[in-house]
């Protein structure tokens, strides 16, 4: 087999075709698969024929799936853990229309990579398309390997060793989700490395996005001003695509080697109907079962947002 890949930036994201991914795939297949994943960093399969089922056993020749808290006492719309809803509807279908549900999701269009604020991080995020709206709604992306390869090196040595504190209540925070600094801080937060190693390519990227709050040892004011600059720089124009959606179509993106964020639309209006998988960096853990049901009941409490119960969103 040889996929066809069509280069959208020179440095960054690929269209890629000449494979059926609803079909079983051979090691070799699956090798190219994920050798265009690591050159590209975003990968864009149209038309795709994927359902629920394929999705997940696709997804897993990258590695574990994370999956979402187990729904006790509340309805889903999914029946598998591994399909995180990155939709803008309720268990029954509708379109949601609660206030403090629809600002939570608002965080999602600031930029950012997927569970930064999770110890364990995801490596690869695969979004298939079931619904788009008829305008709007596109996914950005910015490509954080080429934004640190072309920083001057002063700036490189500066931020070589610097670790940055993520927390999803942060970025939360910033799209204007009512929470105070007080809030954020009693929240769990994860240490992440700044600047973020790729084992498979040599290269590194800027591990930086919305949930990003503080820089270890830095005074908040020069930290925040810091992550301020380096999301600023990896989000100029040569760093960034946009992919419009049409049903049946996935975006895989590598989340240590870009950043994302979802365009505006008319979410009361509109339907749009996303759902994602997410893979787990590195070999699976021993633990089976995963961290996300912890930290959402560590940071929520009664697990609420906006008037009812709501399962962990795809942040
Ligand atoms: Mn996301």
């Amino acid at each position: 087999m040889s996929l066809t890949v069509k280069p959208i930036l020179p440095r960054f994201g690929a269209e890629v075709s000449g494979v059926d991914l609803t079909k079983p795939l051979d090691a070799a297949q699956r090798r190219e698969i994920v050798d265009t994943m690591d050159k590209w960093g975003v990968n864009v399969y149209r038309n795709t024929g994927l359902n629920d089922e394929g999705h997940i056993a696709f997804s897993q020749i990258f590695g574990y799936l994370e999956r979402a808290p187990a729904a006790t006492g509340r309805k889903t719309r999914h029946k598998y853990r591994e399909i995180f809803d990155a939709s803008n509807l309720d268990a029954d279908g509708n379109i949601i229309q609660d206030e403090m549900l629809m600002l939570h999701k608002k965080g999602d269009q600031l930029w950012h990579t997927d569970s930064s604020f999770m110890e364990m991080r995801t490596s690869y995020s695969l979004l298939l398309c079931y619904e788009a709206p008829p305008e709007g709604g596109h996914t950005w992306f910015a490509d954080t390997r080429s934004a640190y390869d072309d920083l001057p090196q002063a700036m490189k040595d500066r931020i070589e060793h610097l670790e940055v504190e993520h927390s999803l209540w942060e970025s939360r925070k910033k799209a204007g989700f009512p929470l105070t600094d007080e809030d954020v801080d009693s929240r769990p937060k994860a240490r992440q490395p700044l600047v973020m190693p790729q084992a498979s390519t040599g290269r590194k990227s800027l591990y930086v996005a919305a949930h990003a709050r503080d820089i270890v040892g830095m005074p908040s004011d020069e930290g925040r001003a810091l992550l301020k600059e380096l999301i600023d720089w990896a989000t100029q124009p040569q760093y960034v695509f946009s992919v419009k959606y049409e049903p049946g179509d996935m975006v895989i993106w590598d989340n240590l080697a870009s950043m994302h964020r979802g365009g505006e639309y008319d979410s009361k209006k509109y339907r749009r109907d996303m759902r994602r998988t997410t893979v787990r960096e590195g070999t699976p853990p021993e633990i089976a079962d995963d961290p996300f049901a912890e930290y959402f009941k560590a940071s929520l409490g009664n697990g609420v947002i906006g008037s009812k119960p709501q399962p962990a969103p795809a942040a």
